[in-house]
C-alpha cells in the first residue's frame, strides 16, 4: 500500500468533569486526509483544502506528529499529506488533533503498523503541543482508540478506552465567535479548593461508571462541572441560555467543549439530539450570532479508513 484516505473525526474533550483526561469521537463531523508514502526523505504537505493554515511541516500539526512518528520509524523515506479541513480550526471541536491523528494514523498503516495505539497518542500529542502550547491527550486519544477516553495518567501515559452507550448522541453548535485555546487556558486558576475538587472527581467517577453501566440518568448527573466552566463560560456569549433551553429539550447535560467556544450536549436518542439542535440554534438566532451545528452518533472505531 502506497497511499491511504482517512476520515479523521472531530471530538469533544473535558465532558464537563474531566478537564483534560476526557474526551470522545464523533461520527459525522470530521476532516479527511489522503497520505502518500514516498521515497523522498521528510514529510510535505501539498494540499490544504478548507482552511487557511499553514502549509510548512514544521507549522502545521499533522507535519509536526509525522514528524515525531517518522524520526522514531526509522523510515528511511518520507510522507506527501493532503488535508482536507471540515472543522474550523480553534472551534473546540479538536480541529488539531483530526489532523495530527490522522497523519500518524495513516502512516502507521503505510508502516505495517509498526506502533501500537498508545504510541500514535503520544506523537500526536506533539502536534497538540504545537497548537495550544499544551501536549494535551483529551482530543487526540479518543480520536485514535474511538469512544469515551480517559487519560489516567500523563507521566507514565496511560489511556483507558471507556464504553459508549448505544443510545448516546451528541449534539455540537459552534458559534462563529474565536476564543483560542491558548487564551482559554490562561484565565484558569491554577489551584482549586478541596471542597471543589470533592464534587468533580465524585462526578468523573459517576460517569465514568454511568457509561460503563449504560445508566442515562447517572450520565446525566455526573455531567456537571464546578472548575472550568464557570470561569471559560464567561467567553462564550449565549452559554447559560443554550444550557437552560438544552435541558428543557430533553439534554442529559451541556457544557463547553474542549476549550470553546463550541457547545456540547448529550441526549438519549437521536430524536432529543435534534430538538436540543433546534433549542441551541434559537438561542444563536435570537443574539444574531451565526453557528453551525451538528448532531452526531458517538464514533466507536476512531480513525477510519475511506474507499
Ligand atoms: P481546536 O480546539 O479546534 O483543535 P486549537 O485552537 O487547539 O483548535 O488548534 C488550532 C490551532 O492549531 C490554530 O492556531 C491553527 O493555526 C493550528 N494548526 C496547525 N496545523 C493545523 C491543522 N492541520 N489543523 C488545525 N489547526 C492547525
Amino acid at each position: 500500500m502506497k497511499s491511504i484516505r482517512v476520515f479523521c473525526p472531530a471530538t469533544i474533550a473535558n465532558i464537563s468533569c474531566g478537564f483534560d483526561v476526557l474526551g470522545v469521537a464523533l461520527d459525522t463531523v470530521g476532516d479527511e486526509m489522503v497520505i502518500h508514502k514516498v521515497a523522498k526523505k521528510g514529510i510535505r504537505i501539498t494540499k490544504l483544502v478548507g482552511q487557511d493554515l499553514p502549509l510548512e511541516t514544521e507549522k502545521n500539526v499533522a507535519g509536526v506528529a509525522g514528524m515525531a512518528l517518522l524520526e522514531a520509524s526509522g523510515y528511511e523515506g518520507g510522507f506527501e499529506i493532503e488535508i482536507f479541513k471540515n472543522i474550523k480550526a480553534g472551534s473546540g471541536i479538536g480541529s488539531s488533533a483530526a489532523s495530527s491523528t490522522g497523519a500518524v494514523w495513516a502512516m502507521n498503516q503505510l508502516l505495517d503498523e509498526p506502533f501500537p495505539t498508545s504510541k500514535l497518542v503520544e506523537f500526536a500529542m506533539e502536534g497538540e503541543q504545537l497548537a495550544s502550547g499544551v501536549a494535551h491527550a483529551d482530543n487526540v486519544a479518543p480520536a485514535l482508540f474511538g469512544g469515551f477516553t480517559l487519560v489516567r495518567s500523563y507521566n507514565p501515559l496511560d489511556i483507558i478506552p471507556i464504553n459508549s452507550p448505544s443510545e448516546l448522541y451528541a449534539t455540537i453548535i459552534h458559534p462563529q465567535i474565536e476564543v483560542k485555546t491558548s487564551d482559554s487556558r490562561k484565565i484558569l486558576k491554577t489551584n482549586i479548593s478541596l471542597k471543589d475538587g470533592i464534587k468533580q472527581w465524585g462526578n468523573v467517577g459517576g460517569l465514568i461508571a454511568g457509561l460503563f453501566t449504560e445508566d442515562y440518568d447517572l450520565i446525566g448527573r455526573s455531567l456537571v462541572d464546578h472548575i472550568v466552566e464557570p470561569i471559560r463560560s464567561i467567553l462564550i456569549p449565549g452559554f447559560n441560555e443554550v444550557k437552560t433551553k438544552s435541558m428543557e429539550a430533553g439534554a442529559l447535560g451541556c457544557g463547553i467543549s474542549g476549550s470553546g467556544p463550541s457547545i456540547f450536549a448529550f441526549s438519549k436518542g437521536e430524536s432529543i439530539a435534534q430538538e436540543v439542535a433546534l433549542a441551541m440554534s434559537r438561542v444563536y438566532q435570537n443574539i444574531q450570532i451565526d453557528y453551525d451545528v451538528h448532531v452526531s452518533k458517538i464514533n466507536t472505531q476512531g480513525i477510519k479508513i475511506l474507499n
